[in-house]
């Protein structure tokens, strides 16, 4: 899968820092509707994932300054869902918002359009960089340094094995 190589960065040591069931706790969650003809169940499991990363679920909430991309901002969408995750007292939530604003985002690339299955691996990545363009304009995705990207500084490699966990659950 394209993020596997997108989140291995070299140094790391993956034995060492993962503990099978010492970081996996998952966030109490709700369901997230795919009416049909929706096809969004690919965007609901990355957003579900997303959301079940301790430190990515934290940084998100602390961070507000971004460049907002309006109708098409990821950030501000994602930011709204896992808000609405946190306070609604609805058991299954709509992802239509963050559906909109993939679609919008993507419409020049022709990916993640509305109506239309995508793979949940490549929804994700593709989030992750998004969110990175919006915190750091001006770098590039794989030489990124900064400390305010939660895209790549917090979400570090050592997380690699907990998200395959993730996917591997959401998609059984
Ligand atoms: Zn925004
Ligand atoms: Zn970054």
């Amino acid at each position: 899968m394209a993020w596997v190589k997108f989140l291995r960065k070299p140094g790391g040591n993956l034995g060492k820092v993962y503990q099978p069931g010492s970081i996996l706790s998952l966030a109490p969650t709700k369901g997230l509707l795919n009416e049909p003809g929706q096809n969004s169940c690919f965007l609901n499991s990355a957003v579900q994932v997303l959301w079940q990363l301790d430190i990515f679920r934290r940084s998100l909430r602390g961070l507000t300054g971004h460049v907002c991309q309006g109708d098409a901002c990821i950030f501000c969408a994602l930011k709204a869902i896992f808000s609405q995750f946190q306070h609604s007292r609805e058991k299954a939530l709509p992802s239509d918002n963050m559906r909109h604003a993939l679609a919008e985002s993507f419409k020049d690339e022709q990916r993640f359009q509305l109506g239309f299955m995508d793979d949940a691996a490549e929804c994700f990545e593709n989030i992750l960089e998004r969110i990175h363009f919006h915190l750091v304009p001006n770098s590039e995705t794989d030489m990124c340094t900064s400390k305010s990207c939660i895209a790549h500084q917090k979400f570090a490699m050592t997380l690699y094995e907990q998200v395959r966990h993730l996917f591997h659950c959401f998609n059984r």
